[in-house]
Protein backbone atom coordinates (compact mmCIF):
# COMPACT_ATOMS: atom_id res chain seq x y z
CA UNK A 1 0.00 0.00 0.00
CA UNK A 2 1.49 3.53 -0.62
CA UNK A 3 1.57 6.42 1.92
CA UNK A 4 -2.25 6.99 3.16
CA UNK A 5 -3.78 10.36 1.33
CA UNK A 6 -6.44 10.03 4.05
CA UNK A 7 -7.27 10.65 7.34
CA UNK A 8 -6.25 7.82 9.62
CA UNK A 9 -6.39 7.18 13.82
CA UNK A 10 -9.03 9.92 13.95
CA UNK A 11 -11.44 10.58 16.93
CA UNK A 12 -14.78 9.58 17.36
CA UNK A 13 -16.31 12.81 17.08
CA UNK A 14 -14.66 12.73 13.76
CA UNK A 15 -15.64 9.88 12.37
CA UNK A 16 -19.27 10.29 13.52
CA UNK A 17 -18.96 13.53 11.34
CA UNK A 18 -17.33 12.40 8.50
CA UNK A 19 -19.95 9.60 8.72
CA UNK A 20 -23.22 11.87 8.75
CA UNK A 21 -21.03 14.31 6.18
CA UNK A 22 -21.41 10.96 3.55
CA UNK A 23 -25.46 10.34 4.60
CA UNK A 24 -28.12 12.46 2.33
CA UNK A 25 -29.91 15.23 3.53
CA UNK A 26 -33.28 13.53 4.72
CA UNK A 27 -36.34 14.49 3.27
CA UNK A 28 -40.09 14.41 4.98
CA UNK A 29 -42.96 11.90 4.42
CA UNK A 30 -46.01 11.52 6.38
CA UNK A 31 -46.77 8.65 7.74
CA UNK A 32 -49.91 7.13 9.90
CA UNK A 33 -49.04 6.79 13.66
CA UNK A 34 -48.58 2.74 13.50
CA UNK A 35 -46.02 3.19 10.75
CA UNK A 36 -44.37 6.15 12.71
CA UNK A 37 -42.80 4.21 15.59
CA UNK A 38 -38.91 4.27 15.69
CA UNK A 39 -39.35 7.20 12.95
CA UNK A 40 -37.58 10.95 13.72
CA UNK A 41 -39.96 13.94 13.39
CA UNK A 42 -39.37 15.87 10.52
CA UNK A 43 -41.31 19.01 12.06
CA UNK A 44 -42.14 20.04 15.39
CA UNK A 45 -45.77 19.21 16.62
CA UNK A 46 -48.14 21.23 18.08
CA UNK A 47 -51.18 20.53 20.12
CA UNK A 48 -54.52 20.08 17.87
CA UNK A 49 -56.21 20.66 21.85
CA UNK A 50 -55.74 21.05 25.37
CA UNK A 51 -55.39 18.43 27.31
CA UNK A 52 -57.86 17.74 29.79
CA UNK A 53 -60.08 19.64 27.06
CA UNK A 54 -61.77 20.84 30.13
CA UNK A 55 -61.25 21.36 34.24
CA UNK A 56 -62.29 17.84 35.34
CA UNK A 57 -61.55 15.51 38.30
CA UNK A 58 -58.57 13.45 39.01
CA UNK A 59 -60.35 11.03 41.39
CA UNK A 60 -63.75 9.27 42.09
CA UNK A 61 -65.77 11.11 44.80
CA UNK A 62 -67.65 14.35 44.87
CA UNK A 63 -66.97 17.53 43.65
CA UNK A 64 -67.49 20.77 46.58
CA UNK A 65 -66.46 24.24 47.17
CA UNK A 66 -63.56 23.56 49.19
CA UNK A 67 -64.14 26.65 51.69
CA UNK A 68 -67.36 24.50 52.86
CA UNK A 69 -65.52 21.73 54.01
CA UNK A 70 -62.54 22.56 55.86
CA UNK A 71 -63.59 21.57 59.08
CA UNK A 72 -63.79 17.80 57.99
CA UNK A 73 -62.39 15.21 59.96
CA UNK A 74 -63.13 11.78 61.46
CA UNK A 75 -64.59 13.15 64.55
CA UNK A 76 -66.38 16.06 62.77
CA UNK A 77 -67.40 15.17 59.78
CA UNK A 78 -68.72 17.56 57.00
CA UNK A 79 -72.28 17.22 55.70
CA UNK A 80 -72.93 17.92 51.97
CA UNK A 81 -76.24 17.61 50.08
CA UNK A 82 -75.74 15.58 46.56
CA UNK A 83 -77.67 17.58 43.88
CA UNK A 84 -76.85 15.66 41.25
CA UNK A 85 -73.42 13.47 39.34
CA UNK A 86 -70.59 14.40 36.63
CA UNK A 87 -69.20 10.94 34.58
CA UNK A 88 -66.76 11.38 31.88
CA UNK A 89 -68.99 11.91 28.99
CA UNK A 90 -71.77 13.34 30.62
CA UNK A 91 -71.20 16.40 32.70
CA UNK A 92 -73.33 17.88 35.45
CA UNK A 93 -75.17 20.75 33.57
CA UNK A 94 -75.73 23.18 36.76
CA UNK A 95 -73.99 25.26 39.61
CA UNK A 96 -72.74 23.50 42.79
CA UNK A 97 -73.94 26.11 45.15
CA UNK A 98 -73.32 26.72 49.26
CA UNK A 99 -73.28 23.29 51.53
CA UNK A 100 -74.09 21.31 48.22
CA UNK A 101 -71.84 18.77 46.37
CA UNK A 102 -71.98 16.80 42.96
CA UNK A 103 -70.95 12.79 42.84
CA UNK A 104 -67.98 13.13 40.49
CA UNK A 105 -66.30 10.29 38.33
CA UNK A 106 -62.13 10.17 36.94
CA UNK A 107 -62.26 12.20 33.97
CA UNK A 108 -65.35 13.73 34.48
CA UNK A 109 -66.05 17.96 34.12
CA UNK A 110 -65.41 19.38 37.20
CA UNK A 111 -69.17 20.96 37.49
CA UNK A 112 -69.77 25.39 37.58
CA UNK A 113 -69.65 26.67 41.38
CA UNK A 114 -66.48 23.42 42.45
CA UNK A 115 -63.39 24.42 42.84
CA UNK A 116 -62.29 20.74 45.13
CA UNK A 117 -62.89 17.02 45.28
CA UNK A 118 -63.29 14.67 48.52
CA UNK A 119 -62.24 11.64 47.37
CA UNK A 120 -65.17 8.12 47.34
CA UNK A 121 -62.60 6.97 50.21
CA UNK A 122 -63.42 9.74 52.32
CA UNK A 123 -67.21 9.87 52.25
CA UNK A 124 -70.25 8.03 54.22
CA UNK A 125 -73.57 8.26 52.28
CA UNK A 126 -75.90 10.02 55.00
CA UNK A 127 -79.85 9.12 53.82
CA UNK A 128 -80.50 9.49 50.45
CA UNK A 129 -79.10 12.64 49.45
CA UNK A 130 -76.34 13.41 51.96
CA UNK A 131 -72.96 12.39 52.31
CA UNK A 132 -70.37 13.26 54.93
CA UNK A 133 -66.82 14.19 54.65
CA UNK A 134 -63.97 13.27 56.98
CA UNK A 135 -61.61 15.28 54.88
CA UNK A 136 -61.84 18.68 53.45
CA UNK A 137 -61.99 18.87 50.05
CA UNK A 138 -58.71 19.64 48.27
CA UNK A 139 -58.57 21.38 45.32
CA UNK A 140 -55.46 19.47 44.19
CA UNK A 141 -57.46 16.91 42.78
CA UNK A 142 -58.65 19.30 39.82
CA UNK A 143 -57.34 18.64 36.87
CA UNK A 144 -56.85 22.38 35.57
CA UNK A 145 -58.19 22.51 31.36
CA UNK A 146 -54.41 22.87 29.51
CA UNK A 147 -53.04 21.83 32.54
CA UNK A 148 -50.73 18.98 30.35
CA UNK A 149 -50.96 21.29 27.52
CA UNK A 150 -52.33 24.07 25.77
CA UNK A 151 -54.11 24.20 21.95
CA UNK A 152 -51.36 25.22 20.12
CA UNK A 153 -48.12 24.97 22.13
CA UNK A 154 -45.16 23.04 20.77
CA UNK A 155 -45.32 19.88 22.29
CA UNK A 156 -42.94 17.73 20.15
CA UNK A 157 -39.93 18.48 18.64
CA UNK A 158 -38.10 18.18 15.09
CA UNK A 159 -35.44 15.43 15.40
CA UNK A 160 -36.90 13.98 18.30
CA UNK A 161 -36.72 10.42 18.55
CA UNK A 162 -40.54 8.86 18.46
CA UNK A 163 -40.14 6.22 21.50
CA UNK A 164 -43.69 4.31 22.35
CA UNK A 165 -44.42 7.12 24.88
CA UNK A 166 -43.94 10.12 22.71
CA UNK A 167 -46.21 8.19 19.61
CA UNK A 168 -48.80 7.63 22.65
CA UNK A 169 -48.37 12.09 23.20
CA UNK A 170 -48.43 12.25 19.89
CA UNK A 171 -52.39 11.12 19.53
CA UNK A 172 -53.14 12.64 22.67
CA UNK A 173 -52.43 16.08 20.99
CA UNK A 174 -55.01 15.06 17.94
CA UNK A 175 -52.42 14.02 15.10
CA UNK A 176 -53.38 10.48 13.44
CA UNK A 177 -50.30 11.49 11.21
CA UNK A 178 -46.88 12.79 11.42
CA UNK A 179 -44.13 14.17 8.97
CA UNK A 180 -41.13 12.07 9.59
CA UNK A 181 -37.84 11.68 7.99
CA UNK A 182 -37.19 9.40 4.82
CA UNK A 183 -36.03 6.25 6.38
CA UNK A 184 -32.72 5.31 5.27
CA UNK A 185 -31.92 2.29 3.17
CA UNK A 186 -29.16 1.01 4.65
CA UNK A 187 -27.53 -2.48 2.96
CA UNK A 188 -25.65 -4.44 5.24
CA UNK A 189 -23.20 -7.26 4.21
CA UNK A 190 -20.89 -9.64 6.28
CA UNK A 191 -17.87 -10.84 5.24
CA UNK A 192 -15.28 -13.60 5.75
CA UNK A 193 -14.60 -17.17 4.54
CA UNK A 194 -15.08 -18.41 8.15
CA UNK A 195 -18.37 -16.77 8.75
CA UNK A 196 -21.38 -18.94 8.07
CA UNK A 197 -25.24 -18.38 8.76
CA UNK A 198 -27.07 -19.44 11.85
CA UNK A 199 -28.78 -22.74 11.09
CA UNK A 200 -25.93 -24.80 9.46
CA UNK A 201 -23.72 -27.05 10.48
CA UNK A 202 -20.33 -25.49 11.96
CA UNK A 203 -16.70 -27.04 11.66
CA UNK A 204 -14.24 -26.08 13.19
CA UNK A 205 -12.51 -23.01 12.68
CA UNK A 206 -15.66 -21.33 11.36
CA UNK A 207 -18.00 -18.80 13.30
CA UNK A 208 -21.74 -18.09 12.87
CA UNK A 209 -22.93 -14.87 11.36
CA UNK A 210 -24.17 -13.04 14.50
CA UNK A 211 -23.03 -9.68 13.00
CA UNK A 212 -25.77 -9.98 10.41
CA UNK A 213 -28.54 -10.15 13.21
CA UNK A 214 -26.82 -7.92 15.94
CA UNK A 215 -26.77 -5.32 13.43
CA UNK A 216 -29.97 -6.23 11.53
CA UNK A 217 -31.83 -5.20 14.93
CA UNK A 218 -29.86 -2.52 15.72
CA UNK A 219 -30.83 -1.40 12.11
CA UNK A 220 -34.57 -1.76 12.62
CA UNK A 221 -34.37 0.05 15.74
CA UNK A 222 -32.74 2.98 14.87
CA UNK A 223 -35.57 3.54 12.13
CA UNK A 224 -33.84 2.20 8.85
CA UNK A 225 -34.92 -0.17 6.34
CA UNK A 226 -32.62 -2.57 5.81
CA UNK A 227 -31.17 -4.44 2.55
CA UNK A 228 -29.54 -7.47 3.82
CA UNK A 229 -27.25 -8.88 1.73
CA UNK A 230 -25.97 -11.77 3.32
CA UNK A 231 -22.39 -12.94 3.21
CA UNK A 232 -19.34 -12.80 1.05
CA UNK A 233 -16.35 -14.81 1.08
CA UNK A 234 -12.83 -13.04 1.19
CA UNK A 235 -12.36 -12.57 -2.45
CA UNK A 236 -12.41 -9.29 -4.17
CA UNK A 237 -14.34 -10.25 -7.07
CA UNK A 238 -17.03 -12.01 -4.70
CA UNK A 239 -17.16 -8.55 -2.64
CA UNK A 240 -17.09 -6.04 -5.92
CA UNK A 241 -20.18 -8.42 -6.74
CA UNK A 242 -21.87 -8.05 -3.02
CA UNK A 243 -21.41 -3.92 -3.19
CA UNK A 244 -22.64 -3.82 -6.19
CA UNK A 245 -25.93 -5.41 -5.26
CA UNK A 246 -26.31 -2.58 -2.59
CA UNK A 247 -27.50 -0.55 -5.03
CA UNK A 248 -30.15 1.99 -4.59
CA UNK A 249 -28.81 2.05 -0.70
CA UNK A 250 -28.28 5.56 1.07
CA UNK A 251 -25.36 3.37 3.19
CA UNK A 252 -23.52 -0.42 2.84
CA UNK A 253 -23.06 -1.31 6.33
CA UNK A 254 -20.06 -3.88 6.02
CA UNK A 255 -18.84 -6.06 8.62
CA UNK A 256 -15.18 -7.87 8.72
CA UNK A 257 -11.91 -7.44 6.45
CA UNK A 258 -10.69 -4.07 7.15
CA UNK A 259 -7.59 -4.77 9.81
CA UNK A 260 -4.08 -4.67 9.02
CA UNK A 261 -4.37 -8.75 7.39
CA UNK A 262 -3.61 -9.96 4.52
CA UNK A 263 -6.92 -11.14 3.62
CA UNK A 264 -8.94 -7.66 5.04
CA UNK A 265 -10.11 -7.20 1.27
CA UNK A 266 -12.64 -4.62 2.29
CA UNK A 267 -10.30 -2.47 3.07
CA UNK A 268 -7.97 -3.01 -0.12
CA UNK A 269 -11.36 -2.39 -2.43
CA UNK A 270 -11.90 1.13 -0.85
CA UNK A 271 -8.19 2.20 -0.32
CA UNK A 272 -7.15 0.70 -3.72
CA UNK A 273 -10.50 1.37 -6.19
CA UNK A 274 -12.54 3.61 -4.02
CA UNK A 275 -12.27 6.23 -1.86
CA UNK A 276 -11.36 6.53 1.61
CA UNK A 277 -12.92 9.33 4.46
CA UNK A 278 -10.90 7.88 7.19
CA UNK A 279 -8.89 4.62 8.10
CA UNK A 280 -9.07 3.75 12.44
CA UNK A 281 -11.04 5.62 15.14
CA UNK A 282 -8.79 5.95 18.34
CA UNK A 283 -11.20 3.82 19.72
CA UNK A 284 -11.01 0.44 21.80
CA UNK A 285 -12.62 -2.20 20.87
CA UNK A 286 -13.55 -0.71 17.33
CA UNK A 287 -10.05 0.78 16.15
CA UNK A 288 -10.09 -0.77 12.62
CA UNK A 289 -13.04 1.00 10.97
CA UNK A 290 -12.92 2.81 7.90
CA UNK A 291 -15.11 4.98 5.83
CA UNK A 292 -15.51 5.09 2.62
CA UNK A 293 -17.27 5.33 -0.66
CA UNK A 294 -18.00 2.54 -4.23
CA UNK A 295 -19.30 4.38 -6.82
CA UNK A 296 -20.98 7.01 -5.34
CA UNK A 297 -22.42 4.26 -2.41
CA UNK A 298 -21.11 5.67 0.90
CA UNK A 299 -18.95 2.37 2.69
CA UNK A 300 -19.02 1.78 6.74
CA UNK A 301 -16.96 -0.92 7.25
CA UNK A 302 -17.10 -2.16 10.87
CA UNK A 303 -14.93 -4.63 12.19
CA UNK A 304 -15.55 -8.34 12.62
CA UNK A 305 -15.53 -8.91 15.81
CA UNK A 306 -18.81 -9.14 17.19
CA UNK A 307 -18.29 -7.12 20.09
CA UNK A 308 -16.29 -4.03 18.29
CA UNK A 309 -18.81 -3.67 15.56
CA UNK A 310 -21.42 -3.77 18.41
CA UNK A 311 -19.40 -0.76 19.94
CA UNK A 312 -18.46 0.92 16.65
CA UNK A 313 -22.30 1.36 15.97
CA UNK A 314 -23.50 2.39 19.06
CA UNK A 315 -20.97 5.36 19.12
CA UNK A 316 -20.38 5.79 15.61
CA UNK A 317 -22.76 4.47 13.10
CA UNK A 318 -26.32 5.55 15.30
CA UNK A 319 -25.73 8.84 15.98
CA UNK A 320 -24.88 9.29 12.57
CA UNK A 321 -28.24 7.55 10.96
CA UNK A 322 -30.62 9.29 13.72
CA UNK A 323 -29.04 12.46 13.67
CA UNK A 324 -29.03 12.08 18.06
CA UNK A 325 -25.84 12.02 20.09
CA UNK A 326 -25.51 8.74 22.17
CA UNK A 327 -27.45 8.79 25.08
CA UNK A 328 -24.94 8.89 28.28
CA UNK A 329 -25.70 8.04 31.90
CA UNK A 330 -23.56 9.10 35.09
CA UNK A 331 -22.87 6.51 37.05
CA UNK A 332 -20.70 5.76 40.07
CA UNK A 333 -17.74 3.30 39.26
CA UNK A 334 -17.27 0.61 41.73
CA UNK A 335 -14.48 -0.80 40.20
CA UNK A 336 -11.65 1.09 38.71
CA UNK A 337 -11.43 0.88 34.27
CA UNK A 338 -8.13 1.66 33.20
CA UNK A 339 -7.33 4.27 30.17
CA UNK A 340 -5.82 3.78 27.19
CA UNK A 341 -3.08 6.34 25.96
CA UNK A 342 -4.40 7.34 22.65
CA UNK A 343 -7.38 5.88 22.80
CA UNK A 344 -10.98 6.43 24.08
CA UNK A 345 -11.65 3.14 25.66
CA UNK A 346 -15.37 1.44 25.80
CA UNK A 347 -15.07 -0.97 28.21
CA UNK A 348 -18.28 -3.39 29.28
CA UNK A 349 -19.24 -2.76 32.38
CA UNK A 350 -22.15 -4.58 34.66
CA UNK A 351 -24.73 -2.02 36.54
CA UNK A 352 -25.71 -3.12 39.88
CA UNK A 353 -27.52 -0.77 42.89
CA UNK A 354 -26.98 2.66 40.48
CA UNK A 355 -23.22 1.75 40.22
CA UNK A 356 -20.62 0.12 37.18
CA UNK A 357 -18.86 -2.34 37.64
CA UNK A 358 -16.28 -3.43 35.37
CA UNK A 359 -17.30 -6.38 33.60
CA UNK A 360 -14.11 -8.56 33.32
CA UNK A 361 -13.58 -10.00 30.47
CA UNK A 362 -12.63 -7.56 27.90
CA UNK A 363 -11.90 -8.91 24.87
CA UNK A 364 -13.12 -8.31 21.30
CA UNK A 365 -14.03 -11.85 21.21
CA UNK A 366 -15.77 -12.21 24.05
CA UNK A 367 -19.72 -12.45 22.51
CA UNK A 368 -21.27 -13.39 26.13
CA UNK A 369 -20.05 -9.70 26.82
CA UNK A 370 -22.82 -8.57 24.58
CA UNK A 371 -26.11 -10.00 26.52
CA UNK A 372 -24.42 -9.88 29.99
CA UNK A 373 -23.00 -6.39 30.17
CA UNK A 374 -25.42 -3.66 30.16
CA UNK A 375 -23.21 -0.86 29.13
CA UNK A 376 -20.40 0.60 27.82
CA UNK A 377 -18.28 2.87 30.26
CA UNK A 378 -16.61 5.48 28.67
CA UNK A 379 -13.15 5.98 29.69
CA UNK A 380 -11.40 9.09 27.46
CA UNK A 381 -7.55 8.92 26.22
CA UNK A 382 -5.19 8.81 29.63
CA UNK A 383 -8.20 9.29 31.90
CA UNK A 384 -8.03 6.03 34.54
CA UNK A 385 -10.90 5.96 36.24
CA UNK A 386 -10.92 5.14 39.92
CA UNK A 387 -13.56 3.45 42.21
CA UNK A 388 -15.79 5.96 43.59
CA UNK A 389 -15.11 8.25 40.20
CA UNK A 390 -18.26 9.28 38.32
CA UNK A 391 -18.27 8.04 34.51
CA UNK A 392 -20.40 8.25 31.69
CA UNK A 393 -22.09 5.17 30.56
CA UNK A 394 -23.79 4.38 27.39
CA UNK A 395 -26.79 1.56 27.96
CA UNK A 396 -26.58 -1.19 25.62
P1 LIG B 1 -11.95 -9.63 10.71
O1 LIG B 1 -12.33 -8.23 11.09
O2 LIG B 1 -12.48 -10.03 9.39
O3 LIG B 1 -10.47 -9.81 10.82
O4 LIG B 1 -12.61 -10.59 11.78
C1 LIG B 1 -12.27 -10.46 13.13
C2 LIG B 1 -12.90 -11.57 13.93
O5 LIG B 1 -14.32 -11.44 13.88
C3 LIG B 1 -12.60 -12.96 13.45
O6 LIG B 1 -12.42 -13.79 14.58
C4 LIG B 1 -13.83 -13.34 12.67
O7 LIG B 1 -14.02 -14.73 12.62
C5 LIG B 1 -14.92 -12.66 13.46
N1 LIG B 1 -16.05 -12.32 12.59
C6 LIG B 1 -15.98 -11.72 11.40
N2 LIG B 1 -17.19 -11.55 10.86
C7 LIG B 1 -18.07 -12.08 11.74
C8 LIG B 1 -19.50 -12.20 11.75
N3 LIG B 1 -20.23 -11.76 10.74
N4 LIG B 1 -20.06 -12.78 12.83
C9 LIG B 1 -19.30 -13.22 13.85
N5 LIG B 1 -17.97 -13.12 13.90
C10 LIG B 1 -17.35 -12.57 12.85
MG1 LIG C 1 -12.30 -11.54 8.07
Amino acid sequence: MTAPTFPMHVSVDDARAHLTALLPARTPETVSLAQAYGRTLAHDVPALVSHPSATESALDGIAARAADTLGAAPDTPVRLRVIGESRAGAAFTGTVGAGECVRIYTGAPLPAGADAICPVEQLTDDGPDGVLLRRPASPADVRVEGGDFRAGEVVLHAGQHLTAPRLALAAALGHARLSVQRRLRVALLSTGDEVVPPGQPLTAGQVYDSNSVGLHAMLLEAGCEVLPLGHAPDSPQALQSAIDAAGGADVLLTSGGVSMGKYDFMRDLLVEQGRVSFWKVRMRPGGPAILGGWNGLPVFGLPGNPVSSLVVFHVIVRPALTGQPPQTLRLRAATPFRALPDKTAFWRGVIDGGQVRDYGQQGSGILRSLSDAGALVIVPEGQAVQAGDNVDVILL
